[in-house]
């Protein structure tokens, strides 16, 4: 059989069209595929009770609320490992646990600047490789192509949730950042949680406290005195980790932050 030229032409259009077709249509089975993350809620409640302590600290209402926050993210946030990272179910309900912790009492707040958040398997460096000795980076709110999605390594959040002595974790940090980049820059203000009249106060209690970093006389982690977006989220990892010790060793901080985060309507479990 001999075709002439327009034939094979249209052949070509024809069999590049239908490529076309299935890749798209994979890809959007895919992305669905990977949106749809429906765990069941009474495994997702053991995780919590087992590993969170904001959660074991809540009365039984406020566990349903925030048993249904962390489906709701499950269901609308992609959660994609990277990097040959292998993560379990318990690993994406600790990334949705640590994205209601900080917004729990505003009712009417998501994380509407977050499409994704991806997993690797460690640490990694800036060009995101993880085979370098330069890989310090613990967990990242994306910029430029990576914007609307968050990066963290597998260990961070893993340990996060591991050492209850620890004032440390990254994924609250992230989350952090992330609700201070909503009103369009990430400055440690962040603006739609903080009342106007607490901005000047807050600016000058965290002034106060990133000098006593620096003159080795506070507790919090060196990194907070980086700049005010930091300190906004050490802190905050200190206040949702271990708001007991916070209180007594930083008082007013610990007012503003309570301010900040809304807790005073919190109901807690006596
Ligand atoms: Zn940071």
């Amino acid at each position: 059989m001999r075709f002439d030229s327009k034939t094979e032409i249209l052949i070509l259009i024809i069999g590049a069209g239908i490529l076309l077709i299935w890749y798209v249509f994979r890809f959007v089975g895919n992305k669905k595929y990977k949106k749809k993350q429906l765990i069941d809620q009474k495994y997702i409640e053991s995780i919590l009770k087992d590993k969170v302590t904001f959660f074991q600290q809540l009365d039984q209402a406020a566990r349903n609320k925030f048993i249904d926050r962390v489906s709701y993210f499950l269901a609308t946030t992609m959660i994609s490992p990277e990097k040959g990272a292998i993560i379990t179910d318990q690993d994406r309900i600790l990334v949705a646990a640590s994205a209601t912790i900080p917004l729990f009492h505003f009712d009417k707040w998501s994380y509407e600047n977050l499409d994704e958040v991806i997993i690797y398997p460690s640490t990694f460096n800036e060009r995101y490789e993880i085979d370098t000795m330069d890989r310090l980076i613990l967990g990242m709110v994306g910029d430029g192509v990576m914007n609307r999605k968050m990066l963290i390594s597998l260990e961070s959040l893993r340990s996060g949730f591991s050492n209850n002595l620890s004032t440390h974790n990254t994924a609250i940090h992230e989350f952090v950042h992330l609700i201070d980049k909503a009103d369009g820059e990430i400055d440690g203000i962040p603006s739609y949680l903080i009342p106007q009249e607490l901005v000047k106060p807050w600016l000058k209690e965290m002034h106060r406290s990133i000098e006593a970093i620096k003159r080795n006389r506070s507790d919090i982690r060196d990194y907070a005195a980086t700049n005010e977006a930091e300190f906004l989220a050490v802190v905050s990892e200190y206040f949702f980790q271990k708001p007991k010790k916070l209180e007594e060793d930083h008082p007013i901080l610990y007012q503003l932050l309570e301010e900040i985060y809304n807790r005073e309507n919190e109901s807690v479990r006596h």
